[in-house]
């Protein structure tokens, strides 16, 4: 028999490229945000309630800020909504959440942001839309009036294009001079260039106009996974602005996650973006922060980020019929989540902790052993028994109709005696 070629140079070890783009900060009092640079990648999200409703707003942007979104965007479309905003942001500061706000504006965003000073004011960032800002002459004076606001209150800008709200007249020109090209391109790739072109020469007016460049951040959402990649790939070789990301209008559920998560993922690990959110359509009764969650489990995928401990749990198979192992590891899922908020500033490096959740002896004991703490539930035929595994050895069995609730409170005791006496220890 033939020996096999045996390489002699190690299996190179995949990582995320490295970024490369200046550093925004966006600030609300002593909550500084760095975006870009070797900053971590950001987690943001947007509310969908009505911003004039300051109270319910105020609860959104909370909830939002306590699943993990480091900023929060809220539509500032009215004088109403404008008018809104400083008591938003004074309901925030009373419950101590100091998560920067970031208007989104369309249309009327010069005159709102010169008119409510204060909601120019208590807003972090602001997002620009330069398909949205103007028309004709109208169009770089009243973009210079946003960027005017944002450099006297000293504030981060988004230069946000969509392809759903491309600059027409931009369009209409680059498909002019397309035409005229010996060997026009295609449409497509027409379109591309034309929300590369908005975002960077918007920047570059900005900075004429005083914006300090490194306080700009650059978007061009598209909906396509293949078109997102083609669009960022492109926009990161032609500047070094931080990159917001994230596939706009990604859909419900499942096909919106998984777009998500197939663009970002490419994306990130070629060292592209530097703040993501994930555009999920709620599905009927879901909560808005599932794009949050969707959003960290991204980064946490990818290693880019450790946001809450983990879960391992097998997938279940004839070697199982009982639906015990699922709903365990769901349980245990939902607790470690609903503890974060807490456990972030009691129990620092928790986030890091790996809990399994396995269904019989075949992958169980292996699996538990690689984790923190893990069980290894009886399959089909095996003994009624349950071993814990805690920090590669067996610790206990857990057997009876109790075994849930038992885990979880060993799980609990692992916490607190594990990361707690972290948080104790003298520096
Ligand atoms: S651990 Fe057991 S139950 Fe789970 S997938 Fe593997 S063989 Fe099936």
């Amino acid at each position: 028999m033939q020996d096999l070629p045996i390489t002699q140079q190690p299996i190179a070890i995949a990582s995320p490229l490295p970024r490369k783009s200046r550093q925004a900060r966006v600030v609300w009092r002593n909550n500084v945000v760095t975006v870009g640079g070797d900053a971590p990648v950001r987690v943001q999200s947007m509310t969908n309630t009505d911003t004039v409703d300051a109270v319910e707003t105020a609860i959104q942007v909370r909830q939002l800020a306590q699943a993990g979104s480091e900023m929060v965007r809220i539509t500032v479309n009215t004088p109403e909504a404008a008018a809104a905003v400083p008591y938003i942001r004074e309901q925030l500061d009373r419950m101590g959440e100091y998560v920067p706000l970031v208007g989104d504006f369309h249309y009327n965003g010069h005159r709102l942001l010169t008119e409510y000073p204060a909601c120019a004011e208590a807003l972090s960032k602001y997002r620009i839309n330069p398909g949205n800002v103007g028309k004709g002459d109208k169009k770089d004076k009243q973009f210079g009036q946003m960027i005017e606001a944002a450099a006297r209150y000293d504030k981060a800008v988004r230069i946000g294009v969509n392809w759903g709200s491309l600059d027409q007249e931009l369009m209409a020109r680059l498909m002019d001079e397309n035409s005229r090209r010996t060997q026009p391109w295609d449409t497509r790739q027409v379109m591309f260039e034309a929300l590369i072109s908005s975002a960077v020469d918007s920047a570059r007016l900005a900075e004429s106009m005083g914006l300090n460049g490194d306080n700009i951040i650059l978007s061009c959402k598209v909906s396509g996974v293949q078109d997102l990649i083609s669009v960022y790939r492109a926009l990161a070789q032609r500047c070094d602005y931080a990159l917001h990301l994230g596939l706009t209008e990604a859909g419900m559920g499942t096909k919106g996650t998984v777009a998500s998560a197939a663009a970002l993922s490419v994306l990130l690990q070629e060292g592209i973006g530097d703040t993501i959110r994930v555009s999920l359509t709620p599905q009927p009764g879901e909560a808005r922060t599932q794009e949050v969650v969707v959003a960290s489990e991204i980064l946490q995928a990818l290693g880019l980020r450790i946001f809450v401990p983990s879960v391992t749990a097998c997938p279940g198979c004839g070697r199982t019929t009982s639906t015990t192992f699922q709903e365990l590891a769901k349980q245990i899922d939902d607790y470690l989540r609903g503890q974060m908020p807490l456990w972030r500033m009691k129990y620092p490096g928790v986030e890091a902790m790996k809990v399994a959740v396995m269904g019989c002896i075949v992958n169980g004991p292996g699996e538990s052993k690689h984790a923190n703490i893990g069980i290894s539930l009886p399959g089909t035929g095996e003994a009624p028994a349950a071993p814990v595994y805690i920090d590669g050895e067996k610790a206990l069995t857990l057997r009876g109709e109790r075994i849930a609730e038992e885990f979880q409170a060993l799980v609990e005791n692992y916490v607190a005696r594990t990361y707690g006496a972290t948080a104790a220890a003298p520096a």
